[in-house]
């Protein structure tokens, strides 16, 4: 969402003319979904699960998977894909951060203390669910300590 602000910023467009005309923004990525014909569990030593921003003491009791690649996947271990989203509720307070051209991690600070849940998180649940993989999502989310 922050990605979406920027780039209207940049574009030269004047904030009050999309901050009005819109109620929220709503950014979306697509991760691959681990194949089913050959997900294996897998265990990531803590210093990996903390290079991702995870707390291994929370994160080493969750079973992770990962595709090994075989015939039905063509060997990339993965097998279709799924959305992970975050939604910004553009409420009066967002509405005149952005008019006041507030860095995007005051905003961000804002939308959380709101309630706004993360494009991260979105995916981290993916991950929980056993859909994806760790790696898969740190290449379209960025890593961040929620901490
Ligand atoms: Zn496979």
């Amino acid at each position: 969402m922050v990605d979406v602000l920027g780039r209207f910023l940049n574009m030269g467009v004047e904030p009050y003319n999309f901050v009005s005309a819109l109620n929220c923004i709503l950014a979306q990525r697509l991760v691959r979904i681990i194949c089913d014909s050959c997900r294996t569990a897998v265990h990531y030593p803590n210093d990996v699960l903390e290079a991702s921003g995870l707390d291994p003491k929370q994160w080493s009791q969750v079973p992770l998977y990962e595709g090994q690649g075989c015939i039905e996947c063509a060997g990339t271990g993965f097998r279709g894909r799924t959305a992970i989203h975050e939604l910004l509720d553009l409420t009066d307070r967002i509405r005149e951060m952005i008019l006041d051209r507030k860095p995007s991690s005051e905003i961000r600070r804002v939308a959380r203390e709101e309630g706004m849940r993360f494009l991260r998180e979105s995916a981290l649940d993916k991950v929980r669910g056993g859909f994806t993989t760790l790696k898969e999502i740190n290449k379209v989310t960025f890593i961040e300590t929620m901490r």
